[in-house]
């Protein structure tokens, strides 16, 4: 459980966000304050199976607008924020970067700024917490052995990357400095339902059941470590919980794979639910593309930090996972074309963040 009253989420209608929404609207008392842009990634729909709960409040505002967050925090006075909210498209940040830095560093700073002036009217802070939520990626790559631990130095490589980077610098920041009761985590790629429809799973999916090219990245041997998305949602519910202010979790499911890989195990249960006409299987689909630029090798993590202090481990195995995902995108085929209506180029194939 946790032990907050009252939860400002931002980013709360996208991909992990809302199954933090979903999850907590459940599984605690909470209320639960939903703050969201609703870029092209955020959809309202991702958080309907919840919307009717009275202790569920949603918040259309963008994060680095300093007199909306002012208002938010005045109104709801929450003692938790679990901050989300981000451009998480590697290559729509290498096609532009400008939203990135704006929502990123500029958004993340507003809302610390936001926390610090919030937390000294109120003349304490020992109730409060701020968890930040990033991303693996803020590592650099790693070669074919070892791990991330939460020792690792910065080396961000990607646009996207170096925004998530430039955020958590300005968390640690924040807490040294002015002494904001933060909490970071870094998680690797997460899968599951309701992730926007340009990453690779769903397009992998997608572009089968269209019986288009399937677009694998170079020779689709870049590994990634794969997290179901209700694993991450329970670790960062763990964090918030119990985490020690100030410090860094690692969040991973010990689940590498070769992008190849999960592309044949999503074929391979399409061929079984739904075999594709005229097809022996969707594998036959796989096109290889020019590779991604800076693309990093291998993402893997050691999650031991969060196992050991805070008795977290993933619960979801990948096989059931990627069953479970596959088989809610083959029910879901309406809610895909819907936010994906204001098109983004699906040809080319994204490595999951
Ligand atoms: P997403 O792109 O699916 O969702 C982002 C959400 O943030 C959307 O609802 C969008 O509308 C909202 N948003 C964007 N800009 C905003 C702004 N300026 N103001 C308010 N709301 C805004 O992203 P996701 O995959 O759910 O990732 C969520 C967080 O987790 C991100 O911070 C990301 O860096 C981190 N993360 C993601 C992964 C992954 O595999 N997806 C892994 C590790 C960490």
């Amino acid at each position: 459980d946790v032990p907050y009253q009252t939860i400002l989420v931002t980013g709360g209608c996208g991909f992990i966000g809302s199954a933090l929404v979903r999850h907590l609207i459940r599984t605690t008392d909470a209320q639960v304050v939903n703050v969201d842009a609703l870029t092209y990634a955020g959809h309202p729909s991702t958080v309907a199976p919840v919307a009717d709960s009275e202790r569920y409040t949603f918040l259309q505002a963008d994060i680095a607008d300093r007199e909306a967050m002012r208002q938010a925090f005045d109104t709801h006075e929450p003692d938790a924020v679990m901050h989300l909210a981000a451009e998480s498209h590697v290559d729509r940040s290498i096609d532009g970067s400008d939203a990135f830095l704006q929502t990123n560093i500029v958004g993340t700073h507003t809302l610390l700024e936001v926390t610090r002036a919030y937390l000294d009217a109120a003349d304490a802070d020992d109730w409060f917490r701020f968890l930040h939520v990033s991303t693996d990626e803020v590592y650099g790559e790693l070669g074919d052995t070892g791990y991330f631990t939460e020792e690792t130095p910065y080396d961000p490589r990607s646009p996207y990357s170096a925004t998530k980077a430039a955020s958590d610098h300005l968390v640690r920041a924040w807490h040294h400095t002015y002494g904001v009761p933060t909490l970071i985590t870094n998680c690797s790629n997460n899968y599951g339902p309701y992730q926007y429809p340009e990453k690779l799973m769903p397009v992998v999916i997608l572009k089968a059941l269209q019986q288009e090219p399937i677009p694998v990245y170079g020779t689709g041997e870049n590994i990634r470590d794969w997290l179901f998305v209700e694993d991450h949602v329970r670790a960062l519910c763990r964090v918030l919980a119990d985490g020690t202010v100030g410090e860094t979790y690692n969040i991973g499911g010990h689940n590498e794979k070769q992008n190849i890989d999960v592309v044949h195990a999503i074929c391979d249960i399409l061929d079984t639910l739904q075999p594709g006409a005229d097809l022996s299987s969707y594998c036959d689909l796989i096109t290889f593309v020019t590779d991604r630029p800076g693309h990093d090798h291998r993402y893997a993590i050691d999650a031991s930090k969060i196992e050991r202090d805070l008795g977290w481990t993933p619960d979801e195995d990948f096989a059931s996972g990627l069953q479970k995902t596959v088989q809610w995108y083959l029910a879901h085929i309406d809610w895909c074309e819907t936010v994906t209506a204001d098109t983004y180029d699906l040809g080319r194939l994204g490595t999951a963040s």
